[in-house]
């Protein structure tokens, strides 16, 4: 296996960075990490903690890295968006070499991923962690409006903080949040968007003359029945209207408007408009296309992966890592801090010639931000079974509390800079080893 370049090797060779010469880089890579996101920088540095030795190159185009949930917090005036971003470079371990592309295909029987300049680098194990696409353009008008108009959206960097600015900007008149099909990421992100605003309008009494719609593509509140009577008491608190089975496929930010797909209880399918002053969307989410152009998808277009050892199940040198896979837990990024552990003990087992042993049990969290000050903290892992990281007696869970804030605002960005991303894995009841 060697690194070609199909376009010459110079373009190839800038494109590195890391201590790694570009002669070094020529060689295949003990391990190539796709997506340096959460998963991916987190994995390089776990790792590395097994076995200092490893030749890592990880891929991806973007310089930025972004502690997503925080986003939330960004759109209810909780946070800064610059606290939510870092340069990717100085979030690395110096053997790791970086490669700025995009990965445009994998051709797993050649051990090989092609870059997007045609570039081809090699690799022995390969990490898939390029996250999921968030698809703006499946909302007809969405793109030409967002920013603008009252039109908004936690799910990007640059947005977040014009939803805090429209929600102090809102005295009166209406404000939908939307929730697209299943999945998405962090499922709970729509309604804690709304929570936010709400409490804020609750706060500056101008709750009564704002009428807040849920519109929801999906049939429930939240997918585990434990946490729904809490979250339904919060609705209920704020006046909050819950159009289930609305799907938005339509916007016009200038005439301030929205159309949605409304399948009633029978199956008929209808289109219907509604008027907003603010509209939250939380946008179309789908597979990245080079999954299953690569042939390494489900027939959904996701990753194809065991469940619990996170081995591709096709390809014996493959792991999935983070939203990108096939599994049924929640993505979030709770859940890619106990998948990451998992997936560097069963590469190192892989490269020793043993079978993995390390399992993923499903845990994912999503702390939901019913008002400023107090989180309702829904964790469960596969079948929603809900498995608390906190002992009974603190009362976190079903129940909003001031310690789950406390935890979603200073403890989880600390534990994700610091400890997760750099490889220190706490509560992820796969301890590291060297090998
Ligand atoms: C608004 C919002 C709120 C959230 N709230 C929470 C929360 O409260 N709790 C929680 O646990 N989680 C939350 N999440 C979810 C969490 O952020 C994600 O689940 C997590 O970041 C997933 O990690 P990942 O590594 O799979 O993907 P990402 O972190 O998205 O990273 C994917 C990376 O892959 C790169 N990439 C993509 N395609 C390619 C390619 N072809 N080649 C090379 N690189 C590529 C991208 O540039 C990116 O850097 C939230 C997310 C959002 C948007």
């Amino acid at each position: 296996m060697e690194t070609n370049n199909s376009n010459g090797s110079k373009e190839f060779e800038d494109s590195i960075s890391g201590s790694q010469t570009s002669a070094q880089a020529n060689l295949p890579f003990d391990i190539v990490i796709v997506g340096a996101g959460s998963g991916g920088v987190a994995v390089s540095s776990s790792l590395l903690k097994r076995n200092g030795n490893l030749r890592i190159a990880l891929v991806d185009p973007a310089t930025k890295h972004y502690y997503q949930p925080g986003w939330t917090m960004v759109g209810g005036g909780v946070f800064s968006a610059k606290s939510t971003e870092r340069e990717t470079h100085k979030l690395l371990d110096k053997r790791v070499s970086q490669i700025h592309q995009f990965v445009s295909k994998v051709e797993p029987d050649a051990n090989s991923v092609i870059l997007q300049d045609g570039s081809v680098v090699s690799y022995d194990q390969l990490v898939m962690s390029p996250g999921l696409t968030l698809n703006w353009g499946a909302i007809e008008g969405l793109e030409d409006t967002l920013g603008k108009n009252g039109v908004t959206s936690n799910y990007r960097y640059d947005l977040a903080p014009y939803t805090w600015e429209l929600v102090q900007n809102t005295k009166h008149g209406k404000a939908i949040f939307t929730q697209p099909p299943m999945p998405i990421k962090c499922a709970g992100a729509p309604q804690k968007a709304l929570y936010l605003s709400a409490d804020h309008w609750l706060k500056n009494q101008c709750l009564d003359n704002i009428d807040i719609e849920f519109c929801n593509a999906g049939g429930v509140l939240f997918g585990v029945p434990a946490y729904v009577s809490g979250l339904q008491s919060y609705m209920d608190k704020y006046g909050v209207s819950l159009s289930y089975n609305h799907n938005l496929i339509k916007v016009d930010g200038e005439a301030k408007k929205a159309w949605f797909n409304l399948t009633d209880a029978e199956g008929n399918k209808s289109e219907i408009c509604k008027d907003f002053d603010m509209l939250h969307v939380c946008p179309v989410q789908q597979p990245p296309a080079f999954i299953s152009e690569s042939g390494l998808s489900d027939q959904a277009g996701w990753l194809s992966v065991d469940p619990f050892s996170l081995q591709h199940t096709q390809y014996e040198n493959i792991w999935g890592l983070g939203d990108v896979m096939n599994t049924t837990n929640a993505k979030t990024m709770a859940a890619v801090r106990k998948q990451v552990p998992v997936v560097a003990k069963n590469i190192i087992s892989a490269r020793a010639g043993q079978a993995p042993s390390a399992k993923y049990d499903g845990y994912g969290s999503c702390p939901l931000t019913v008002e400023r000050g107090k989180i309702i903290l829904a964790e469960f892992c596969y079948g929603g079974r809900v498995a608390p990281s906190f002992p009974d007696w603190l009362n976190v869970g079903t129940k909003p509390t001031k310690l789950a804030w406390w935890l979603k605002s200073v403890a989880l960005p600390f534990v994700y800079w610091n400890m997760m991303l750099k490889g220190r894995e706490l509560m992820t009841n796969c301890p590291e080893e060297k090998v």
